[in-house]
């Protein structure tokens, strides 16, 4: 297991808009190691945040069984589901909204 470094970032990038960037890959309320289940097969999947600073996303069997969480709507879905609703093995989306699908972060 990798060692998460915390990086503070108090003034995140947006601009002055006015409106906070809606980021369901942050805002998911997991822990890592938590048991959820994929909203579209209702299998069990485990969470494993990935830290700010060493994102490695695998596209091999590296994801089964891990939580996926979609960056519209931030729906939890498996990885087979996430690449069932694609057309494109390296993109798997959201089988909701179409949205793509990341591993969640921690902050
Ligand atoms: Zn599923
Ligand atoms: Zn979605």
């Amino acid at each position: 297991m990798a060692l998460f470094r915390r990086k503070r970032r108090s003034s995140p990038a947006v601009s002055s808009a006015g409106q906070a960037r809606h980021q369901p890959w942050f805002d998911h309320g997991l822990a890592n190691g938590e048991t959820v289940t994929c909203g579209r097969c209702a299998g069990e999947l485990g969470v494993r945040l990935q830290s700010q600073s060493s994102v490695t996303v695998s596209h091999d069997g590296a994801l089964d069984g891990i939580a996926l969480i979609c960056t519209e709507c931030g729906r939890l879905i498996c990885r087979d589901c996430a690449l069932a609703a694609s057309d494109n093995p390296y993109l798997p989306k959201c089988h909701h909204c179409g949205g793509g699908v990341t591993i969640p972060m921690s902050r």
